[in-house]
């Protein structure tokens, strides 16, 4: 009897743990099946099933980007239109991995959870889905990238619509290019180089530099230093690209002094620099709408005094996305709390599924006080009025910015940046824009800024 109650035992607990998993698979499976069959790893959806009897998508005008005719995906008629949105929409394909027909491609496609994708064909009824970008200010954009690697977002720093993501290289859905995944001026054309590529920020990581040191003592905007053009920390020259002389954090700024925020870093140290770094996102990412976006990273942890004082400066081993950019510039906007972006406006019909909250402006992503912001902004402005031209942004906006220039690692040019805001209270944007090898943030991403920001202003005004 006793070994009948011992060898019983193993066996009850099998089966409470067979139940168990059961139990927590079913759950699983009617809380998440509508996510996991959207999935990638979903052969079904390797080809275009599931976008047959789909639903629209649209943008903030009400202008279809992609709609189902006659069992077939057809996109928006114009070819630079499409070719402008593709990393939002998508393709037929599910290469795209933050498109809105990737990540949402069970609401498109009238999935339900008795048939799964086998709904017969005259139930099919796929929900619609508005997004926020505006796809005139997406073609302004795409055409100012033109043949070149890069980036740009803009998008409403109190309401967090995005209004602009747009990633180059891109191709049309409607004619996908033969030589796609050989040719290389189509190299990463799946990826969204404004959510999911990183690259070393530059001089536009010295707003980091800044605001690490107003927090930590707000008289710092007061430290005075004389440029020579370089200076020596640990065993090598930091480089200026000017001379800039007799300096404050406001000038520093103004003509992008190296040396300055140089040895700025090194005055904080270490700790206080990825303390404020991490404030405002790095070693780590972004989530909305489904989206998870790159890892930003700022890890000074086994650099030299050199180094550390390059990351400084955004260089060293600095990454950082255009979304995250665009994100932190909203947080000085924003009086020091950022506003995290949308793109997904709504869902037509009975949608059940969980969509992301209204991004709403929490003091748990707080990433400096409102002092520090207000400072940062009128460095930002005085910058804009003073050396880059607001005319060189727009004639209607009123812009706060700062451009980098980013040295890379390998041969090629110096990537180009510019990151800011408008003050206008009517068209609230925050932006990023860089340019893969443009060699001058000034020269090749502030026009590209421009250009959307402008076509921006048109559209939402
Ligand atoms: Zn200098």
């Amino acid at each position: 009897m006793r070994h009948t109650r011992t060898r019983s035992f193993p066996v009850l607990m099998l089966t409470l743990a067979f139940f168990a998993g059961i139990i927590y698979f079913i759950v699983n499976l009617v809380i998440n099946s509508s996510v996991w069959v959207s999935k990638p790893y979903n052969g079904h959806l390797s080809d275009s099933s599931g976008l047959e009897y789909a639903g629209k998508i649209i943008d903030r005008n009400g202008i279809i980007l992609a709609k189902s005719e006659d069992g077939k995906r057809i996109y928006n008629e114009d070819e630079i239109t499409r070719c402008a949105c593709l990393h939002v929409v998508g393709d037929d394909s599910v290469n795209i991995s933050t498109a809105v027909q990737t990540l949402y491609r069970s609401e498109l496609s009238a999935y339900d959870f008795s048939f799964g994708l086998g709904i017969p064909n005259e139930m099919k009824e796929g929900k619609d889905i508005h997004i926020t970008i505006d796809s005139n200010v997406q073609r302004a954009a795409y055409e100012a990238l033109g043949d070149r690697k890069g980036a740009c977002v803009v998008y409403n720093y109190k309401t967090g619509e995005i209004i602009c993501l747009v990633s180059t290289p891109s191709y049309d859905p409607m004619d996908i290019p033969k030589d796609l995944d050989t040719n290389d001026v189509y190299e990463g054309a799946y990826i969204n180089r404004a959510v999911s590529a990183s690259y070393p920020p530059g001089s536009t990581f010295k707003l980091v530099t800044a605001a690490a040191a107003l927090e930590n003592d707000p008289e710092l905007e007061h430290l005075e230093y004389d440029c020579t053009g370089s200076t020596k920390i640990g065993d090598k020259d930091i480089n200026c690209f000017e001379i800039s002389g007799h300096i404050d954090m406001k000038d520093a700024i103004k003509t992008s002094c190296n040396a300055y925020f140089a040895e700025l870093a090194i005055l904080l140290g270490r700790d206080k620099m990825t303390a404020q770094a991490e404030r405002m996102g790095f070693n780590k990412s972004w989530k909305f709408d489904g989206i998870e976006t790159i890892t930003n990273t700022y890890n000074v942890s086994s650099a030299n005094d050199n180094n550390f004082a390059w990351s400084g400066v955004g260089q060293y081993t600095v990454l950082e996305s255009p979304i995250n950019m665009a994100i932190r510039s909203s947080a000085i906007a924003n009086d020091g709390v950022p506003v995290i972006p949308k793109l997904i406006q709504s869902i037509d019909k009975t949608f059940s599924g969980s969509l992301a909250p209204v991004p709403e402006r929490s003091e748990a992503n707080r990433m400096m006080s409102s002092e520090t912001a207000e400072k940062l902004k009128e460095m930002m402005d005085y910058t804009v009025k003073n050396y880059y031209g607001n005319d060189n942004f727009s004639d209607e906006l009123d812009v706060c910015a700062k451009t980098g220039t980013a040295e890379v690692s390998d041969d090629g040019l110096s990537h180009g940046w510019v990151t800011g805001f408008t003050k206008d209270e009517d068209c609230p944007l925050a932006f990023a824009v860089v340019v893969e090898h443009g060699n001058s943030g000034f020269y090749a991403a502030v026009p590209v800024a421009s250009a959307a920001l402008t076509a921006a202003a048109a559209s939402l005004r």
